[in-house]
């Protein structure tokens, strides 16, 4: 039956609710990256590190809505101040204290922010560092790492999940497109560079260094292996953007995670405008722009029009800044040290039982988030990291046996720690990880 697994479990609601999605939801649910097959589960509810679906089945969620939830499901603080904020009033045409506060609170704790602007996605967020870098340069080439994702915005859906046919050489990586209909000034204007690589990089970085706005990076690209960055990699890019007045972005939508003040601030440096969203947001829509004043500027509407107008009906609503708040508060770099901790636990104990098993699996990550992948060594960039069509059948197996056994992991099979996650519920994830890569396995 294929709406119950080898487990035994239920997922007739699920499917019946697919069946009435396919009929008005375009592919049946309204997001890319939740699609599963034959159809995914629908999700009644969560508590802390749980979530309950429509049939009653309980799962462990080691995905918290693709990073963004930290704190679980239902997290007190956050609901409390959610509570608090829906009597007062949900949105309004004008500022209000919190998105004050909430600025303060981040300012404080990155270093080089002297000042933010709110908007309600991480697409949003680099589609607007992406336009600063652009009206305060006058360039417009912007150049990125290969197959990192960095949500929506067109001119960066750039090499990204292609076929390795339409790669190009190692080191010089073709500027690919992402959708059909893509304009060709989107790739004319998108520099690839590969990750990593810097004798390669620099040479790609110098032959354009007059054209370029922008290099926007991401310390631990998800897309492109969940593989962090290289000190010495990173330390070139900032000297080399520094040196020829280029913007560097740091992407912290996701690895803004990776500490209390900070992704880029971990490895020890500091960008010119930075990206964020998910976390900041306590479960709710946001995204965020922030870096020093003289970058900042170019969205300031005070001396009459900005070089960039950066509106939204949403951006800085009550509720996601009075989440955020309560969310952000409730993390001290002692929650960080923790998620390390835990992290390392998790790495360690997936990469020893793999060994120990005999699974040709390996893992990579930093921090609260890492990633499985079916190869024997841990992948060093995208075009490694890459699964074949092959693979891929077997990942969605892997997948699909894991939801079988009650743990939820993204698509790739990423995985994310929240607060509420102890050394228990990461040995029982471990466990389930063996039984289903056994199954997986004996099936082929
Ligand atoms: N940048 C990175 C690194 C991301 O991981 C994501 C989403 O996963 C985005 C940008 C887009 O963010 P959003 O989904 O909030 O638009």
């Amino acid at each position: 039956d294929r709406n119950t697994g080898s487990t035994g479990r239920s997922i007739v609601g699920s499917a019946e609710l697919f069946g009435r999605g396919q009929r008005v939801i375009t592919g049946g649910n309204a997001r890319l990256s939740v699609f599963q097959r034959p159809h995914p589960i629908y999700i009644a509810s969560g508590t802390g590190v749980n979530i309950v679906d429509v049939d009653g089945n309980n799962y462990l969620d080691f995905l918290n809505n693709f990073t963004a939830l930290i704190h679980g499901h239902s997290f007190r603080p956050v609901l409390d101040r959610l509570h608090h904020q829906l009597e007062l009033g949900i949105s309004f045409s004008g500022p209000t204290k919190l998105e004050v506060e909430f600025a303060e609170l981040l300012c404080r704790r990155v270093s080089y922010f002297d000042q933010i602007r709110f908007m309600n996605s991480g697409t949003e967020a680099v589609m607007y560092t992406i336009k600063a870098a652009r009206a305060l340069t006058g360039k417009l080439k912007i150049a990125k790492l290969e197959g990192a994702f960095h949500g929506g915005y067109g001119p960066i859906e750039v090499s990204l999940d292609s076929a390795p046919a339409n790669w190009g050489p190692r080191s010089a990586p073709n500027a690919v497109p992402y959708c059909e209909g893509t304009p060709e000034w989107y790739t004319a204007d998108t520099v690839v560079l590969p990750f990593n690589e810097l004798g390669a990089t620099r040479e790609i970085l110098e032959g354009n260094k007059d054209k370029l706005a922008a290099v926007i990076i991401d310390v631990l690209p998800q897309r492109a292996g969940l593989v962090p960055i290289d000190r010495s990699y990173l330390a070139f890019l900032r000297e080399f953007t520094a040196r020829h007045g280029i913007v560097l972005i740091s992407d912290e939508v996701m690895s803004f995670r990776l500490s209390y003040h900070g992704a880029i601030s971990r490895f020890g440096f500091e960008a010119d405008l930075c990206a964020f969203a998910k976390i900041i947001g306590g479960g709710l829509p946001i995204g965020a722009v922030g870096g020093p004043s003289q970058f900042m500027l170019a969205f300031d509407p005070t001396n009459g029009k900005p070089l960039v107008p950066q509106s939204g009906t949403f951006s800085a609503n009550p509720m996601s800044m009075a989440a955020g708040i309560a969310a952000l508060e409730s993390l001290s770099e002692q929650s960080f040290q923790r998620f390390d901790d835990l992290g390392e636990h998790a790495c360690s104990s997936l990469t020893e039982m793999f060994r120990r098993e005999r699974l040709p699996y390996s893992v990579t990550g930093m921090g609260s988030m890492f990633r499985i992948h079916l190869r024997p060594e841990a992948p060093k960039d995208y075009r490694e990291a890459h699964a074949a069509p092959e693979q891929q059948e077997k990942m969605g197996m892997l997948i699909r046996a894991l939801q079988e056994r009650g743990v939820i992991v993204s698509p790739t099979c990423q995985l994310c720690l929240s607060t509420p996650m102890f050394t228990d519920h990461i040995d029982e994830m471990v466990t389930s990880v063996r039984e289903a890569a056994q199954m997986v396995e004996a099936a082929r």
